[in-house]
């Protein structure tokens, strides 16, 4: 007689715990789902947003009332009437009154502090050039960055602080695993400005941040996939799809600053010659273009 050999496990209930998980986890989508709504679309009707993220009404209205609550977003000034019968509705739109997020970017030569609103405009920033590169000082200096801008801005509460750099970045971890111009390895960045600023602190790399932004506040707004090629003193890529940063495993997505380039003859500092980044680094591009006597002196 045959038999037949199922490869789904039996349905049981979830244990309490991951059920509040997913319960959690569902929350704070919906949350993010609202607030991103309200970002691209406000002013605009909850009834509008129910329809767009594809909420019930009731738990829009509910998630509105705590943003409210919390100085998230407030009703916009003049009510629509809905041709004088029912309710007025109220449009809802985001409150870029109070509070703002800090920004670090770690590039080669300096680091630039910033703070913005919650439209991702720069309210405030100031460039530090490093004097050297040693993580604990370059860091310790990011962070009393940061807290003379916030004192420049009494009124305004910092919600967190992201850090983006390039090289090899784990967001998980909130560490820099490898920034070969740096000098960086396994630098706890996450627990290091924390530590100093006493914010919450996500730390990603400069590419997938970037594309991140895009998404939130540039020109890929509303695009359901972003490829995006980064070529500085560092060469990677970030790239989204259905609305998601790829990160892979240990957050390696993107990384291909040592892809062979057919042809190159530049050596790398890991030890092969005609990686993607040696080639078209800027440091190569500047070289070459002072060995083929392009541009001025440079002293
Ligand atoms: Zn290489």
């Amino acid at each position: 007689m045959p038999r037949s050999l199922t490869l789904t496990p039996p349905r049981q209930a979830a244990p309490a715990a991951v059920r509040r998980a997913v319960d959690s986890d569902r929350r704070r989508t919906s949350a993010s789902v609202i607030l991103r709504s309200v970002l691209e679309h406000g002013p605009v009707a909850r009834s509008t947003i129910a329809r767009l993220t594809g909420l019930s009404p009731a738990s829009v209205t509910d998630y509105c009332a705590r943003f409210a609550e919390l100085g998230l977003i407030r009703e916009a000034s003049a009510p629509r009437r809905s041709n004088g019968v029912g309710r007025p509705h109220v449009p809802v739109d985001l409150d870029d009154s109070r509070f703002v997020v800090g920004g670090v970017h770690v590039a080669v030569p300096y680091t630039t502090v910033a703070l913005l609103d919650l439209r991702g405009r720069v309210v405030a920033e100031r460039r530090l050039d490093h004097e050297g590169t040693a993580p604990e000082r370059l860091l310790a200096n990011a962070a009393d960055g940061l807290d003379a801008l916030l004192a420049g801005h009494p009124a305004a509460t910092a919600l967190g602080v992201g850090v983006a750099t390039g090289g090899w970045v784990d967001r998980d971890s909130g560490t820099i695993v490898e920034h070969p111009l740096l000098g960086w390895r396994d630098v706890a960045v996450r627990e290091a400005v924390g530590a100093r600023t006493g914010l919450p602190v996500h730390v990603d790399g400069h590419a997938r941040a970037l594309v991140n932004a895009e998404r939130l506040f540039g020109r890929a707004r509303g695009s359901r996939s972003v490829l995006h090629l980064f070529v500085g003193n560092v060469v990677d890529a970030a790239f989204a799809t259905n609305d998601e940063v790829h990160h892979g495993p240990r957050s390696q997505a993107g990384a291909i600053a040592h892809l062979p380039l057919a042809g190159g003859t530049e050596r790398c500092a890991c030890g092969r010659t005609g990686c993607l980044q040696a080639e078209l680094s800027e440091r190569t591009l500047c070289a070459r273009a002072r060995a083929e006597g392009v541009g001025g002196t440079d002293d």
